[in-house]
């Protein structure tokens, strides 16, 4: 015989361990289902192990972070803030500082501290958890009346072929079928988060539980992605990371359409290039000042990963580093006067030392149009323009984004139109709640992405426990259940 819950959660990352405590406290009888040996998993690799948790700025910034569906979080964000995710992590052990960008860390430098506090939250808030995988969302009742617009359920018959439940009552959950058996509650959580780094157990096994059930997903693709480069010049430079660049991306206007170099594992993002590209023109799209890595395939590091969360799928893109932002035009051109001076009787392949990291050397002159073996005292004045425009704007083409699963976010998921952004109840399955990355909403870094997964568990778990207080209350005093 199984127990009986209140509420189930499924999922033991950030969203769902969060979503637990809080029924937890609020007296809620509370299981939390993850399949993993540990609890949080990808938690303990945010922050490259030191996990930025939120970001120390008022809720509304948080908005100005989160590129779509920005409006859906209005209401989750300001219920639980990151003032409040701080003061939670403070009281419950974890003690934090804020760095540059207003990141905050904990002050052990360590991930494993945040999943610490929320092991001991999950103690005092009575969370019993079982290691078992979900694999069907049970409901009872059938749809009654007209089913929603896009839902996925044809009819009453439909809903009703799925449960035991008597066809006057209208459809809703019931529990949760795992890998260990069936579980039943009248509310469940889906915290199962996205598709990215797999092996942390975010399989994109919730898309598929949400779609069984009516769900509309958007398709899932990587956000805070590597780029893949169309050409050959990254590979010459795999290994060389670049700190202190400035960034910007350009969307690619015109071009033919070319596919990504593997379009079996990179997503293409659009229209591609037929001629080699000019110099972009007109604003950026982002622009931000940092590291990048040049890889194998293209381009990663923290400014690239930004920068892949502004970029729109059938679009064309150019990303233009200026390898000395510190330097303006006239400046720099003083300093590649001065370096060809100190090596006046130099071939210009062998004076750049001083300008360029040696694996990029090779790259530099190719791309300069300037023959290696010129003697640097024979480099025109023009040949020198086309250097210093090419270290002001080294632009690489972009054909595509590495597949989600080497993302840190997925950006798609459960759509946003078919949840409530206040209680984060489904539209379509009442008593069915989401909670974090599984929702269609994903930010840029920054502590944002985990403080939408601690703010949408909040109001979930909140939600969930005030309608069965409201249901409860009802059926003991004898009104009829009018709950939304
Ligand atoms: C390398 C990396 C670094 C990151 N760094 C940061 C950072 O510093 N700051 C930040 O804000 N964000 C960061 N993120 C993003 C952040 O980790 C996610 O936004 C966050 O973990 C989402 O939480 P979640 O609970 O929704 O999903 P997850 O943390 O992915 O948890 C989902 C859980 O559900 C479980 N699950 C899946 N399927 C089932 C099933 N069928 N039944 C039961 N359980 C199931 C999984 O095993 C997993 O434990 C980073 C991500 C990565 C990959």
């Amino acid at each position: 015989m199984m127990k009986e819950y209140d509420m189930i959660v499924v999922g033991g990352g950030a969203a769902g361990m969060f979503a637990a405590i809080q029924a937890g406290y609020a007296g809620a009888r509370v299981l939390l289902l993850e399949p993993n040996e540990r609890l949080g998993k990808k938690l303990l690799i945010t922050g490259k192990g030191r996990c930025n948790l939120t970001n120390n700025c008022p809720w509304q910034e948080v908005l100005k972070n989160v590129p779509r569906n920005a409006r859906f979080l209005y209401s989750a964000l300001s219920g639980f803030t990151p003032e409040d995710a701080i003061t939670f992590f403070e009281s419950h052990g974890c003690e934090t500082k804020t760095e540059r960008g207003n990141r905050v860390f904990p002050v052990s430098d360590r991930s494993a501290s945040v999943l610490d506090a929320l092991k001991t939250a999950l103690g005092y808030a009575g969370v019993e958890i079982v290691r078992a995988r979900a694999k069907e969302i049970l409901t009872v009742g059938a749809v009654i009346g007209r089913p929603p617009e896009g839902s996925g359920i044809k009819d009453q018959g439909d809903a009703a072929a799925r449960t035991d439940a008597p066809r006057d009552e209208a459809i809703r959950v019931s529990g949760v079928r795992t890998d260990k058996g069936d579980f039943y509650a009248p509310a469940v959580i889906l915290a199962t988060g996205g598709k990215s780094y797999p092996a942390t157990g975010s399989t994109g096994d919730g898309y598929r539980l949400a779609k069984a059930l009516g769900h509309s997903i958007v398709p899932p693709v990587g956000s805070l992605v590597p780029l893949v480069e169309d050409g050959g010049f990254c590979a010459k430079m795999q290994g060389l990371a670049l700190k202190n660049v400035s960034v910007r991306l350009f969307e690619a206007v015109g071009g033919g359409v070319l596919n990504a170099p593997n379009p079996s594992r990179t997503e293409t993002l659009g229209p591609s290039w037929t001629p080699a590209p000019t110099l972009p023109t007109g604003k950026p799209v982002f622009e931000e000042f940092g590291e990048l890595l040049f890889t194998h395939f293209g381009l990663s590091g923290p400014v690239i990963l930004s920068a892949s969360a502004h970029m729109e799928p059938g679009k064309a893109y150019i990303i233009s580093i200026d390898l000395k932002p510190a330097l303006d035009e006239e400046k720099l051109d003083a300093r590649i006067l001065r370096d060809f001076a100190e090596n006046k009787n130099r071939s210009f392949e062998n004076a750049l030392s001083g300008l360029y990291p040696k694996t990029m050397i090779p790259v530099i002159v190719a791309r300069s149009g300037i023959p290696g073996e010129t003697r640097v005292n024979s480099v025109t004045k023009e040949q020198r323009r086309a250097l210093l425009e090419l270290t002001k704007h080294f632009t690489v083409k972009i054909s595509g984004l590495r597949p989600v699963e080497e993302a840190i976010i997925t950006s798609g998921g459960v759509a946003t139109r078919e949840i409530d952004p206040k209680t984060m109840e489904s539209k379509l399955i009442p008593g069915l709640y989401f909670a974090g990355e599984v929702i269609d909403v994903d930010a840029y870094t920054g502590g944002f992405n985990l403080q939408i997964a601690w703010s949408t568990a909040y109001a979930a778990a909140n939600a969930a426990v005030r309608k069965q207080e409201y249901i409860r209350d009802a059926s003991s005093s004898g009104i009829k259940d009018q709950s939304p």
